[in-house]
């Protein structure tokens, strides 16, 4: 028995490489053990041959910036994260985000941050801002306002440089929905790591929004996932890992990495009922058209 099937922690295996290159829509490398070089050619060696590494806070958005100027392999997105915003303003006592313990910065300390995302949007390794958005599920009624004000300046940064708007939605559909209507959301809008129904896919159909699925797709009790999917136009489908996090199945709980986007497409396939090469194809030219590189 190979070393990996006896620890739940080991990465798992690579999988078989996929005949048509795609992209990883939405990764997280700076969260990830190994160097970057690794993680690259790694996924390089399974047909995922582009990554869009995504900032989450101002460390991390300089970071993609970056990383993303280093490899031609690699794009980049900036934001502060939903559950970012609330931090600076109300302040992190008890330290559980990456920059350790803060005080709280008000207003001010947002805009601050804000105007760093909106410096670094302009870059032209940058073709995104995002992940921003709104979570229900980790921010509470305290942070709520914080996080729209952000996820508004947020739209309002990504419109104006004609750069993609990358959402996190966490239990919080019919919020962000209103919020990018009420704002008008950019020429270009991707929902990472989709978590609506089949009914939201037909409205992110409507608005030509893209719907990023991740490993949880392929999760027994994610058949709303799947639905969605089977519906959602394939023009509008991107594939992501959200790596670290949210591994596909067989290999749930394990730590997850841009070379592991062949579990996840050849799941979507099997849903969509479609050839593997062709679903692909068209992930590959629907994440270059979706970032517009
Ligand atoms: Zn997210
Ligand atoms: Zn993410």
């Amino acid at each position: 028995m190979p070393a990996d099937d006896r620890d739940k922690n080991a990465a798992p295996p690579l999988p078989e490489p996929l005949r048509v290159p795609v992209a990883d829509s939405h990764t997280h490398l700076d969260m990830q053990s190994g160097t970057v070089e690794e993680a690259l050619a790694k996924a390089a060696s399974v047909g995922v041959t582009t990554v869009v590494q995504v900032g989450c806070d101002l460390k991390g958005s300089r970071w993609a910036a970056d990383t993303a100027a280093a490899y031609d392999s690699v794009h980049a997105t900036v934001a502060l994260h939903p559950n970012e915003a609330p931090r600076i303003v109300l302040g992190d006592p008890d330290g559980w985000s990456r920059q350790g313990a803060r005080e709280p910065g008000g207003d001010a300390a947002l805009d601050e941050a804000l105007a760093e995302i909106d410096r670094l949007a302009a870059l032209p390794q940058v073709k995104g801002v995002g992940e921003t958005g709104l979570d229900h599920f980790r921010t509470g009624e305290e942070g709520k306002e914080a996080q729209e004000r952000s996820f508004r300046a947020h739209i309002e940064i990504a419109k104006r440089h004609g750069k993609t708007l990358v959402i996190h939605d966490r239990d919080a559909h019919a919020d962000v929905l209103r919020v990018l209507k009420e704002e008008g959301a950019p020429e270009r809008t991707v929902f990472h790591c989709y978590s609506g129904d089949a009914e939201m896919a037909q409205i992110c159909a409507r608005a030509g929004y893209y719907m990023s699925f991740a490993g949880n797709v392929t999760f027994k009790n994610a058949q709303n996932l799947r639905d969605a999917l089977a519906v959602a136009p394939l023009e509008l489908v991107l594939v992501e890992t959200d790596a670290p996090f949210l591994t596909p199945v067989p290999y749930r709980g394990r730590p997850n990495a841009p070379y592991l986007v062949p579990v996840t497409v050849r799941a979507m396939a099997a849903v969509r009922g479609i050839d593997e090469d062709a679903l692909a194809t068209a992930l590959g030219a629907n994440t270059a058209r979706a970032f517009g590189y």
